[in-house]
C-alpha cells in the first residue's frame, strides 16, 4: 500500500487514446494492490505548442522532477498548427531526455507466445525470446560534438582543399560508459543473470574504451554472465538465435539500430513499450519516463484502431522500474497475455479467428484481466 504521483503527458495523435488505456490498467492495479496513484496531467508536443507557445513548459518539466515517474504517449505528426516555423513537437523529448538526464534506454522484447506467427521470424526460433536491448542515450555520435561546431570537435560538413567532406565525433568518457553499464547489470540481477556487450572493439576506440570499462564492472557482477559481442555479429544473432541473449548493453547509434531490428521480433509497433531511466533517485526507485515505441500514427488516430499494449506495458515498466513494484509490474504483464491468448485483437494484429476489438475495449479487457 503505496502513495505514487505520476506525471502523464499524453501528447498528440494516438498518444492519449492510449495513454488513456494505460491509466486504466493502471487503476485497476490501484484497486487489487490498494495503492494511490496521483496523476498530474500535463500538455505535451503539438497539443502543447498550440496551448502553451512550447512542446512542453518549464513548469510540465519541474513537476516531471517532483513525481515518481512520467508517462509518455507521443509527439508530433501534425504539420497544420500555429508557429509551426519556430517550435517543433520533437523539442519535448529532446528537453525531457536532457534535461533530466535520461540517459538510459531500456526496451524489452518478448514475443508473445499467441503471437509468434504475427512476427516474419519463423515461430520455432522465436520461441522462448525474452531480451532486453540497454541503450546509451545521451552520448556517442549523436552528442558527441560541441555546438557550436568546434575545430578539432567538430560534426559538420565543410569545405577543404580537396574537396567536401564531412565529420561526426563518437565521444565517451569512462564514466558514461560505466554509468550505463551499472544500469545493464543490476537489471539483469532481476532477469537471467547475463549481460551481452556489444562494441566494435576490433576497429573503433571508442569500442576499446568501452570493453576496458565493460570488463572492470563486469568484476563486481560476479553472479552475472557475461560476454562481448562485436556488433555486426550481434546483428546476425538477433534473428538466427534470439534466445541466446537476456540483457544486451550497447552505445547510442548501435543500439538505436539494434532496438529496430529486435522490435521486429515481436510483430507489431503497437506491442513494445520503452523505459528511459537516469540517475534522479525517487523515494521508490529511479524517476523515468516511460512510452511505447511507436509514434503519434496520425493514420489511424481517432479511429479506435490504435494498440494500446506498448502503452500499458510501459505503464508495468513504470510500476517495475520507478516505483518498484514488481508483482504489480507481472500482473499487467500476464493480464495482457491472457487477453491475447483469449484471441483479442486489435486491428494491428488481426489474423484468422482473432475477434477485433477497438482501443477502448482492449484496454477494459486488460484491466479486468488485471
Ligand atoms: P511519428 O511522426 O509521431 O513518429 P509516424 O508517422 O512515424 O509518427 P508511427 O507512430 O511511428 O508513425 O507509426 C508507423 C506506422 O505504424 C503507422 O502506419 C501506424 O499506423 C502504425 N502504428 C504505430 N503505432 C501503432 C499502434 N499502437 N497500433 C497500431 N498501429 C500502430
Ligand atoms: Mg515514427
Amino acid at each position: 500500500m503505496g502513495n505514487y504521483t505520476i506525471t502523464v503527458l499524453p501528447g498528440d495523435g494516438i498518444g492519449p487514446e492510449v495513454t488513456e488505456q494505460a491509466i486504466l490498467v493502471l487503476d485497476a492495479i490501484a484497486s487489487r494492490y490498494q495503492h494511490t496513484f496521483t496523476y498530474h496531467k500535463r500538455l505535451v508536443g503539438v497539443a502543447a505548442i498550440e496551448a502553451e507557445g512550447e512542446a512542453i513548459s518549464d513548469e510540465s518539466l519541474a513537476l516531471c522532477r517532483q513525481s515518481d515517474a512520467i508517462l509518455f504517449g507521443a509527439v508530433g505528426g501534425r504539420s497544420d498548427y500555429a508557429g509551426r516555423d519556430k517550435v517543433k513537437p520533437e523539442q519535448a523529448l529532446f528537453k525531457l531526455r536532457k534535461g533530466l538526464q535520461f540517459f538510459a534506454n531500456l526496451r524489452p522484447v518478448k514475443p508473445l507466445k499467441n503471437l509468434l506467427s504475427a512476427s516474419s521470424i519463423k515461430p520455432e526460433i522465436l520461441q522462448g525470446t525474452d531480451l532486453l536491448v540497454v541503450r546509451e542515450l545521451t552520448g556517442g555520435l549523436y552528442y558527441g560534438h560541441l555546438e557550436p561546431p568546434v575545430p578539432g570537435k567538430p560534426s559538420e560538413i565543410r569545405q577543404t582543399e580537396h574537396g567536401t567532406e564531412a565529420i561526426d565525433t563518437l565521444l565517451y568518457t569512462e564514466a558514461e560508459i560505466e554509468r550505463i553499464l551499472r544500469v545493464a547489470f543490476e537489471v539483469a540481477r532481476d532477469r537471467q543473470k547475463k549481460v551481452t556487450s556489444v562494441d566494435k572493439a576490433n576497429v573503433l576506440s571508442s569500442s576499446v574504451l568501452w570493453r576496458q570499462v565493460a570488463n572492470r564492472v563486469a568484476a563486481e557482477y560476479p553472479d552475472v554472465a557475461f560476454e562481448h559481442l562485436l556488433v555486426d555479429a550481434c546483428a546476425m544473432h538477433l534473428i538466427r538465435k534470439p534466445t541466446s541473449f537476456d540483457v544486451i548493453v550497447t552505445e547510442n547509434l548501435f543500439g538505436d539500430i539494434l532496438t529496430d531490428e529486435a522490435s521486429m521480433l515481436a510483430g507489431s509497433m503497437g506491442m513494445l513499450p520503452s523505459a528511459s531511466l537516469g540517475t534522479q533517485k525517487t523515494a521508490h526507485g529511479r524517476l523515468g519516463l516511460y512510452e511505447p515505441i511507436h509514434g503519434s500514427a496520425p493514420d489511424i488516430a481517432g479511429q479506435g484502431k490504435a494498440n494500446p499494449i506498448a502503452a500499458i506495458l510501459s505503464a508495468a515498466m513504470l510500476l517495475h522500474y520507478s516505483l518498484g513494484l514488481k508483482d504489480e509490474a507481472f500482473a499487467i504483464e500476464a493480464a495482457v497475455a491472457k487477453t491475447i491468448e483469449e484471441g483479442y485483437r486489435t486491428e494491428d494484429l488481426r489474423e484468422a479467428g482473432a475477434t477485433i476489438i477497438n482501443t477502448q475495449q482492449m484496454g477494459q479487457k486488460i484491466a479486468a484481466a488485471v
